[in-house]
């Protein structure tokens, strides 16, 4: 297969833990005998610093052209203060819409070897291996009318939750599509019981679950599914939701995995004439300027969203285990970096990255 590939290393260990990840894919693909095109581009502080915009049109074209872009993270606390328009944050925005991406998927698996980095009991996190599907540009932070009107007592502040059934069927096909591939369970998560916008959710959902008859569908209110997601984890396998609440329980859900520099998130948009679906690929950490330059990132969230790319992009699922595989085989060796609290002397960003090829 040819991979076309766009790569934003972005700012702080963006750059560090990209490097590891692209030394991944390069060992994985000439294994498995397929070709890659890696094309590099400016996305965050860095392209502000270069272009004077955080994602400038050249970005743009690139990213338009390619099958799927890996991204590291952006930001630098040099623009901390500055508006808006002018931080390198706003490239993560410009970029998603760029290709077009509706779904937010994100992985949460625990690890045996990192149980104990889980603030859960062992035997409740033991097992648990889900992925949420998170609808990524509808809902209430984008629906109109909003903003904040009137004065003193009387001031008031809108917002808007508003999905089409488009909107809907699309994102519900996407989680349908990867359940058909892992246990083969959707998991919808709603507000029926009060909000109108979730009683349209559910009835797309259970509309579209009919073409799909092989999955089993099951519907859990919001508030309940924030409990459940701690007190019996293992219970989902795809967990299918809104942005706002996908938002939130996203992040709930990562607590279950150790820390923050083991996640990545994939963003998935239409589905491309040659059957590659575009994809943006990324880390769910940002560039940590606190750690930048030292050689102390886990570039295991890079590289599992690597993997992500492979499996979701490319269609590539064995590529993508094997990866799998060896970053689990690196963490049972013990040898980590820092923030996953080895025993010995912690190992740099670099040593990870060798030690999942060789594994590989
Ligand atoms: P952060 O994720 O960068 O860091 C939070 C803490 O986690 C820090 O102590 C950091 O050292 C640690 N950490 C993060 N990733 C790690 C890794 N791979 N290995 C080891 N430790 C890791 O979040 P922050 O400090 O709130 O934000 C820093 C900058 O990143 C800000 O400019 C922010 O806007 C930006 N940011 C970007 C993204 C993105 O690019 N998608 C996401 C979040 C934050």
């Amino acid at each position: 297969m040819n991979l076309n590939i766009l790569v934003l290393p972005g700012d702080g260990i963006g750059t560090e833990v990209t490097r590891e990840a692209i030394r991944v894919l390069r060992h994985v693909t000439d294994k498995y005998h397929h070709s890659v095109k890696l094309t590099e581009g400016l996305l965050g502080g860095i392209a502000i610093h270069k272009t004077g915009s955080p994602f400038p049109p050249a970005t743009v074209e690139l990213a338009v052209k390619a099958d799927a872009t890996l991204l590291g993270a952006v930001g630098l606390p040099e623009f901390d203060e500055a508006p808006p328009e002018k931080r390198p944050e706003r490239g993560l925005l410009g970029i998603r819409k760029a290709m077009g991406v509706f779904a937010n998927l994100r992985p949460v698996r625990a690890y045996k070897s990192l149980l104990d980095s889980s603030p859960l009991k062992n035997d409740l996190v033991e097992g648990t291996d889900m992925i949420i599907v998170r609808e990524l540009t509808g809902g209430i932070y984008y629906g109109t009318p909003r903003g904040i009107s009137g004065q003193g007592p009387d001031t008031r502040a809108v917002n808007t939750m508003t999905y089409t059934r488009a909107e809907i069927e699309r994102v519900t096909h996407m989680a349908f599509h990867l359940a058909r591939g892992r246990k083969k369970k959707v998991t919808s998560v709603d507000k029926s019981n009060v909000l109108e916008n979730s009683q349209l959710w559910r009835q797309v959902v259970v509309e579209v679950a009919r073409e799909y008859p092989d999955v089993t569908l099951d519907h859990i209110l919001v508030d309940n599914c924030a409990m459940q997601l701690i007190l019996n984890p293992k219970r989902f396998d795809v967990v299918l939701t809104e942005n706002m609440f996908g938002d939130i329980l996203s992040d709930e859900a990562a607590v279950l995995a150790g820390s923050i520099g083991m996640l990545p998130s994939a963003s998935i948009g239409e589905r491309k004439s040659s059957g590659v679906w575009v994809g943006l690929y990324e880390p769910v950490h940002g560039s940590a300027p606190d750690i930048a330059g030292q050689n102390k990132a886990n570039p295991l969230g890079a590289i599992m969203s690597v993997a992500a790319m492979l499996e979701y992009s490319f269609g590539l699922k064995k590529e993508a285990e094997a990866v799998g595989v060896a970053v689990e085989a690196v963490l049972a060796t013990g040898r980590v970096t820092a923030d996953l609290h080895p025993t010995g002397a912690p190992a740099t960003t670099e040593q990870v990255g060798e030690a999942v090829c060789a594994g590989i």
